[in-house]
């Protein structure tokens, strides 16, 4: 298989399943680079119920394989590897994995995503993995019966608390603010929850535990009083990082590390597209970043024809 390209993807997750899609069917026999587990987050989500097409909804392994095996049948090639360095001064842009393979690329899609945002305390820090955790889908099934506590006030949040409410006795979400910025649909749903608890207007100052999580030390920032909350369980949901660090500052990226596109999903230098999450800081959805992926294969096929 030759790694030198005209068109090479960094991401399969709806965006980078979409870009690959389209080139494929465009005849420019794309290079996936999958990184270490193909799909992107959607493999750590339960049932998707607004992605068009799955009345019924669907889970998003399913829905990730599914995008997977549409790339293999239209023969996108698929590399299961990290892309760790990138070199974008010039044309062909060449791209190293972390095991050492490299490939080359006359137009590159970057479509690598985000990942959880944590708080930065020590204790959250060394509790991770006995009890700290910011994968709901992943680790809830643990915390059968227990209490647990969920940070964030956005649709995460509440998902993660939704989620975790089948299996705990009891899911108290701790938000800085005394107001969700979850959307009305998700906010009607968790109010409806009555396993559900609130602590408005909180921060977390400690995770509590030595070798598990024994509660949680939170301060109301309103009035400065701190107070110890029971629970064996911490789920952290405020926010992402997008996955841009491989890029080391060629491309523009804004504050909060997420590449600048212009509209078009065109980055700063010129032959470089992104999609989906990476570039996107506010919808974050499937839907959205596998449309992303849309337009950046096809400026993608515009560049290279009008280079030819
Ligand atoms: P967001 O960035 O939207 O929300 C992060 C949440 O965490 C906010 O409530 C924020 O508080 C809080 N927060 C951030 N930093 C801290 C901190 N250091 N300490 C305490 N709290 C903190 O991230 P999400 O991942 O939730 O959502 C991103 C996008 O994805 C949104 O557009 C969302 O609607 C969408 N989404 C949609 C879903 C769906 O429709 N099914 C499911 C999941 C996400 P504050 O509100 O005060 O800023």
């Amino acid at each position: 298989m030759s790694n030198s390209r005209k068109v090479v993807i960094i991401g399969s997750g709806p965006a980078g399943c979409t870009a690959a899609i389209y080139s494929a069917r465009a005849g420019l026999e794309p290079l996936m680079f999958a990184g270490v587990m193909m799909g992107g987050q959607l493999m750590t989500t339960t049932d998707v119920e607004n992605f068009p097409g799955f009345p019924e909804a669907v889970a998003g392994p399913e829905l990730m394989d599914r995008m997977r095996r549409q790339c293999e049948r239209l023969g996108v090639s698929i590399v299961q590897e990290l892309v760790s360095r990138v070199g974008l001064s010039r044309r062909p842009f060449r791209l190293e994995t972390t095991e050492g393979k490299t490939a080359s690329a006359e137009a590159l899609i970057v479509a690598t995503g985000a990942e959880a945002r944590w708080l930065g305390l020590e204790s959250e820090h060394r509790l991770k993995g006995h009890g700290v955790s910011a994968c709901a889908t992943c680790d809830g099934f643990f915390f059968k019966g227990k209490e647990v506590c969920v940070v964030g006030g956005s649709d995460s949040a509440l998902e993660e608390a939704l989620f975790l409410a089948r299996f705990a006795a009891k899911v108290t979400v701790v938000h800085r603010r005394d107001r969700l910025r979850a959307s009305k649909a998700m906010q009607d749903k968790a109010r409806g929850q009555p396993k559900l608890a609130w602590v408005w207007d909180s921060v977390v100052l400690e995770v509590l535990g030595t070798d598990s999580v024994a509660g949680l030390r939170v301060k109301n920032v309103k009035t400065g009083e701190a107070r110890d909350l029971a629970c064996q369980g911490l789920f952290v949901a405020v926010g992402h990082v997008p996955n841009t660090g491989f890029l080391a500052g060629q491309l523009k990226l804004d504050e909060n590390g997420y590449i600048v596109t212009d509209g078009r999903c065109r980055a700063s230098v010129e032959g470089v597209f992104a999609a989906g999450d990476v570039m996107d800081p506010h919808y974050r959805q499937a839907v959205t970043s596998a449309g992303n992926g849309c337009i950046a294969a096809l400026e993608a096929e515009r560049f290279l024809s009008s280079h030819e």
